[in-house]
């Protein structure tokens, strides 16, 4: 990777948040960085789409791990708070069965063990205590080996736990599933599907995934934030500090091959037939893509084939302008099936489900401040972001309409079941299916997790950030160390890492400024002091 003088070049290939931070971290160290994303604009899958003449987020819409955003902007220079403005959550949820009961869950450990037990019983507040110390546990124990590792390994995590063997490793819950491992805590169905559910923030299902994922909802514990204006606001906020670090952006830029010369990765050729020259290409498209070929055939040897019936879930969405009847909603809430096992194993067969589970996020819906609404939205209809989750299998009109309208009139008539009623109109709402989702982001087949974690080595297996070719590496949520905003940003940043490691073993090369110093705001207590 000889560089000679002048500034090493790096080509990012889509702006995601893992691009985004990596070009982030690249310029600051003194790269010279061009990213170029396909769309008309950076931000992948925080996507804001426009219906009825207002802006819906059609993405995620549950922003976690606040300190990992701290962490890059601070590295950058500059702060969160300067760049965004995040609001806590108290209430995370409002969830609702079918049988008219309905679960809020509060940031406040001990509010909703007294939810819990009003709902419930004493006996499950008690497990619901029992489940969170356990989760918290399970999070300590993989954050810093795992989720802040550029590269995990067996023996590695082994070694850095300390547990005296790999006897130990069983603390962390990886031999048996998710929803078996709730069993122990909750005897109410309803809880053990609450729980469980959390499988799906990484695109797994929860009768198939390791039990190690019940450390997501600790990760909510944590803490969840809305976005001033949108998740789309983080985007924004990472396209102008890369800016300001003299990234150049290009959209619309299509990147349809890697060049390589000498065996290793020498830039990008566009799909208009412009060729930028780099001594190093990161690409934040899924990994599935890569090994399709669609960067080429050198780009595709040099990655791992992540495994068609691995892909992780995909979803059907309906961002509306609608009204709402029966209870208030709050910013997210749940609406749950009936048959969970027959929901997922529909999922599993590649379906979609007879009754799903129904997410909505009102995004004009702010918080439930100690009882009282922290304004109350205004009375008419709203936003809504309304998400079912679906198989992976999108892409060329696989899924038709007959089949979609089937689910459409199963998602809200589970919404009525549990108490609310939507008045959708077609010229207020936009359905977005797997379909289009493959077609947004190639080479996914609609799976907007990456790969799905069935045993705890899947995470293991994951693609990391260097790949087989020198000079190639990856970024995003379809690798190391997965899915989810926070994750696919912490991604990018271990790519910058090995990018500029690679240059200054074989170049000779030094970062500028803080060396490539990423930041040390604790990935195991969440803090960010
Ligand atoms: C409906 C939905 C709901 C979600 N909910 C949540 C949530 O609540 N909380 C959460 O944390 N996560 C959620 N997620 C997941 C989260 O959005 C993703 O994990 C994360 O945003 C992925 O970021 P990424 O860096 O992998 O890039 P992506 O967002 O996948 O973006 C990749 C970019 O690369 C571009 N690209 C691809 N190929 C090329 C090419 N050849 N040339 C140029 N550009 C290219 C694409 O256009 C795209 O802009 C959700 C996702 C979806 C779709």
């Amino acid at each position: 990777m000889a560089v000679s003088g002048r500034a090493p070049r790096a080509v990012v290939v889509g702006g995601g948040v893992g691009g985004l931070a990596c070009a982030i971290d690249l310029a600051r160290a003194g790269v010279a960085v061009t990213l170029c994303e396909r769309a008309a604009e950076v931000g992948g899958k925080l996507r804001q789409v426009a219906v009825a003449g207002r802006s819906i987020d059609a993405g995620p819409t549950v922003l976690t791990m606040r300190w990992v955003f701290e962490g890059l902007f601070a590295d950058a220079g500059t702060t969160l708070a300067e760049q965004l403005t995040l609001t806590p959550m108290e209430t995370l949820a409002r969830h609702a069965w079918a049988d008219g009961s309905r679960l809020d869950l509060h940031a406040e450990l001990e509010r909703s063990a007294d939810a819990i037990g009003a709902f419930a019983g004493a006996a499950e507040a008690r497990g619901f205590r029992e489940f969170c110390r356990h989760s918290a546990t399970i999070y300590r124990m993989v954050a810093a080996p795992f989720i802040a590792s550029a590269r995990p390994s067996l023996p590695g995590l082994v070694g850095s736990l300390g547990l005296g063997g790999l006897g130990g490793v069983f603390k962390i819950d990886f031999h048996r599933s998710m929803w078996r491992a709730l069993g122990d805590f909750f005897r109410d169905p309803r809880l053990r599907q609450l729980f469980a559910r959390y499988a799906t923030y990484y695109g797994s299902d929860p009768f198939t995934a390791p039990a190690t994922l019940n450390l997501i909802a600790h990760v909510e514990q944590l803490g969840v934030w809305t976005v001033e204006g949108g998740m789309i606001g983080l985007a924004t906020a990472l396209r102008r500090v890369g800016a300001s670090l003299g990234v150049s952006l290009r959209c619309g830029a299509e990147v349809a091959e890697v060049a390589v010369q000498g065996g290793k990765a020498r830039g990008v050729v566009l799909a208009g037939g412009e060729a930028i020259a780099a001594d190093a290409v990161i690409v934040n498209g899924d990994v599935a893509a890569v090994a399709e070929g669609r960067l080429g055939a050198a780009a595709a040897a040099a990655v791992k084939t992540p495994a068609a019936d691995r892909r992780s879930l995909s979803a059907l969405t309906w961002a509306c302008v609608a009204e709402v009847k029966g209870w208030p909603l709050v910013r997210h809430n749940v609406c749950f099936s009936r048959d969970y096992a027959a929901e997922f194993a529909a999922l599993a067969a590649g379906r979609l489900p007879a009754e799903p589970t129904v997410y909505i996020c009102a995004q004009d819906r702010g918080d439930v401040v100690a009882g009282a609404a922290a304004y109350t939205a205004a009375a008419g209809p709203q936003r809504l972001l309304i998400l079912v989750n679906a198989p992976p299998c999108g892409g060329e009109g696989r899924f038709r309409h007959p089949e979609i309208d089937a689910c459409q009139q199963a998602t809200f008539q589970l919404l009525r079941r549990c108490g609310l009623d939507l008045t959708l109109t077609p010229e207020a709402t936009l359905l977005t299916t797997p379909n289009e989702l493959a077609a947004l982001f190639p080479g996914t087949h609609g799976a907007i997790y990456g790969a799905a974690t069935r045993g705890f080595t899947d995470t293991l297996r994951r693609q990391g950030a260097r790949t087989r070719l020198a000079g190639l590496y990856l970024a995003g949520g379809s690798v190391h160390p997965g899915a989810g905003v926070p994750m696919a940003t912490l991604s990018g940043r271990h790519a910058a890492q090995s990018v500029l490691a690679d240059l200054a073993s074989t170049a000779g090369w030094r970062p500028a400024g803080t060396a490539g110093g990423t930041s040390t705001r604790s990935a195991t207590t969440g803090a960010t002091g």
